[in-house]
Formats: structure tokens, sequence, C-alpha cells
């Protein structure tokens, strides 16, 4: 996949606090959580269940990187951060798997190599984060979040290492759907 990683050269304004920098990333976790569930949900409705429960599983990955920012900050489960504008250079955030990737007869091939490309998108966006930041506090808690992601993209090349890759034909529905949404 050949996506742009922040779509396209401007330079995203660097995070001037801890408070700014740990606000995105909570922004961003929370988005892959509503994302990942939102695609797991889908799966299910198209009784793709091995893909459903491969996307729910990053869904509870992410919930506790939430969960952690939450208690790292010392913030409540229901803080708002205001969203900055500009911020990803794209308008989804880096963590997302975007919706046109997903097909309803997807192999969990497919959705890994998905989850692959969101987790080391947000892996690249908090290397970058950590490079410009304004001072040595927010540069660390930079490192360690894409320390973390980093962990995330290894674990989904663990998972990819066991499925097999499908055949080209794998789209081919012998008996399709009447409609879909
Ligand atoms: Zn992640």
């Amino acid at each position: 996949m050949t996506r742009a990683r922040f779509g396209g050269g401007g330079a995203r304004p660097a995070p001037r606090s801890l408070n700014e920098l740990m606000g995105q990333a909570l922004t961003m976790e929370r988005e892959a959580v509503a994302r990942y569930t939102e695609l797991a949900d889908m799966m299910e409705t198209h009784n793709n269940l091995d893909v459903a429960a491969l996307f729910r599983k990053m869904a509870g990955y992410e919930q506790l990187h939430v969960e952690q920012i939450l208690a790292d900050m010392g913030w409540a489960a229901d803080v708002v951060v205001p969203r900055q504008s500009g911020v990803w250079g794209t308008p989804e955030s880096p963590e997302v798997v975007p919706i046109e990737d997903m097909h309803y007869l997807m192999h969990p091939w497919h959705a890994l190599q998905a989850a692959l490309s969101a987790e080391q998108r947000a892996e690249a966006f908090f290397a970058e984060m950590a490079g410009t930041a304004a001072d040595e506090a927010v540069r660390q808690a930079a490192e360690e979040m894409r320390r973390e992601e980093a962990e995330h993209v290894a674990l989904v090349l663990e998972w990819l290492a066991k499925v097999p890759q499908p055949d080209s034909d794998w789209s081919v529905d012998p008996d399709p759907p009447r409609h879909m949404d």
C-alpha cells in the first residue's frame, strides 16, 4: 500500500507542551478505538467473524492506550480535547484504518495489512512528534508513545506470520448478497 503517510509536504505543528501532545494522542487513540470497533461491527454484519475478532482485539489494545493516557495525565474519562486543525495533515488521524479499505469478503490477512499500515502511521506520527518536541518532557512522552505503537506493529506482524495470504480470487463471491449498505 502506498498511501501517502501524512498527505503531502506541509510540516505539522510541533507539540508545544505535554498537555498538547497527550491531548493529540488521546484524540488519536479514541478515534482508533472507534474505527476498529466500527470495522468489527461491520464485519459481524457480514458474518465475517474471524476478521471481526481481529478488529475487536485491536480496539481493545487501543482502549488500553486511551486509559493509560488518562491515568498518566490524571484526566477524567470524559475529558474533551479540542481538536487542533492541521495536526494530522490528513482528514483522519493517522491510526485509523480507512473505511474504503474494507471488503465484506476480506480475509484476516487483509485486515492485518490494514491494521499494520495504521499502526505504522501512528508510530511515524509519534516519531515525528518526538523529533520536533519543544522540550525534553514532551520528547520523552512522544518517544514512549512511539515505542508503544512499535509494539502494536510487532504484534500485528506476529499475527500476519500466522495467517495465509489469500488467493487472488478472494473477492469473488459465489453467492453474492442481494444488496450491500
Ligand atoms: Zn496502536
